[in-house]
């Protein structure tokens, strides 16, 4: 075990640590700047297994802070959680990758859930709706879950324990979790990123090798241009009334009519549509994509996804079905080319 020997001298860890360590399973939502960081150093601290979730591909735009996507990766537009797996198995082959090109929705979350007995999820996505679904799945698998965000040069994190600590929805009302800005109008420097992963990272040690009592009980919150640190405790914000962890709960973000099946993506001029019934996988992208060769659009393709270009935007086509817009965030003129190519 030489190659975790300066993680067992680690006297907390230590050589019992690292057993426990490496028979963990853990569910890493989301593949970009947060996703890569937690996969790259729960991977090399040799988890039993990860799994990492992520809809997008990579673009040029990502190679800036994404720490496992190279260029070739955005040449080929691979998949993030493609392109991530190739990398994170050159990193460590003794851990098992599980990789999924796929939106995350509180009905694809539950069945991955009750399917996988995972042992920690972190948050690694842009999406707060994505957060109240895991924060709901948390308290009701009893899945610990690590909550993570960082915009500009700000970043912000929380450890959340089922049973122990308020959950995320007890602390919607009062603390201050950042909503509002996005990457996409203010931007993001990487240290942002690495101070959010580092703290999500050491947390899920902490939980992994048996340790969970040394948890961070605080949201910690920091600016690393402004030189800010601030660490707020939060036990006394446990709502006994909390619809996803109070006495007579209800989990609201996992019942069905809460989706949404178009959504503006963070960090570009994106617009996502999802179909609301599943389409049948492989064959579909091949007629779409002898559909457009005979209207003579130039198809680009990898055995992923598919792009084209129309006018000023250009479409992505996934095998799930889902069809990213570039180029606009307008809903309605993305649904309207959407209709045009797909029904
Ligand atoms: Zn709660």
């Amino acid at each position: 075990m030489d190659r975790y020997s300066r993680q067992t001298l680690f006297k907390p860890i230590g050589v019992s640590g690292q057993k426990s360590i490496r028979e963990k399973h853990v569910l890493v939502i989301g593949a970009g700047a947060l996703g890569t960081g937690n996969a790259e150093a729960l991977v090399r601290a040799g988890a039993g297994k990860l799994t990492v979730i992520d809809r997008d591909y990579v673009e040029w735009s990502n190679l800036q802070r994404q720490q496992l996507y190279c260029e070739k990766d955005a040449q080929e537009k691979l998949p993030k959680a493609v392109a991530a797996k190739q990398r994170l198995a050159l990193i460590n082959s003794e851990v098992e990758i599980a990789a999924y090109v796929s939106d995350v929705t509180n009905e694809s979350l539950e069945a991955l859930v009750k399917k996988e007995p995972f042992d920690l999820m972190i948050d690694a996505t842009d999406n707060f709706d994505i957060r109240l679904i895991m924060n709901d799945v948390s308290q009701k698998y009893l899945l610990p879950w690590i909550y993570g965000a960082c915009v500009g040069s700000y970043g912000i994190s929380l450890t959340i324990l089922p049973g122990k600590t308020p959950c995320l929805h007890c602390l919607l009302k009062t603390a201050p979790l950042g909503g509002g800005a996005t990457c996409d109008t203010v931007g993001i420097i990487a240290p942002a990123v690495g101070m959010v992963v580092s703290h999500q990272v050491a947390e899920a040690l902490k939980i992994l090798s048996g340790n969970e009592q040394e948890c961070n009980q605080k949201l910690v919150s920091f600016d690393v241009w402004k030189n800010q640190y601030m660490a707020v405790r939060v036990e006394k914000l446990k709502d006994h009334d909390c619809p996803s962890c109070g006495q007579s709960r209800t989990y609201p973000h996992l019942s069905f009519d809460n989706q949404t099946k178009t959504a503006v993506l963070c960090g570009r001029d994106t617009v996502q549509i999802r179909p609301s019934v599943r389409l049948e996988e492989g064959r579909r992208l091949d007629a779409l994509k002898e559909s457009l060769t005979s209207q003579g659009i130039e198809v680009e393709e990898n055995p992923y996804l598919l792009s084209f270009k129309v006018e000023e935007y250009r479409l992505v086509a996934f095998q799930d079905g889902r069809v990213l817009v570039h180029g606009t965030k307008e809903i309605g003129r993305a649904k309207t080319l959407y209709h045009r190519y797909f029904g």
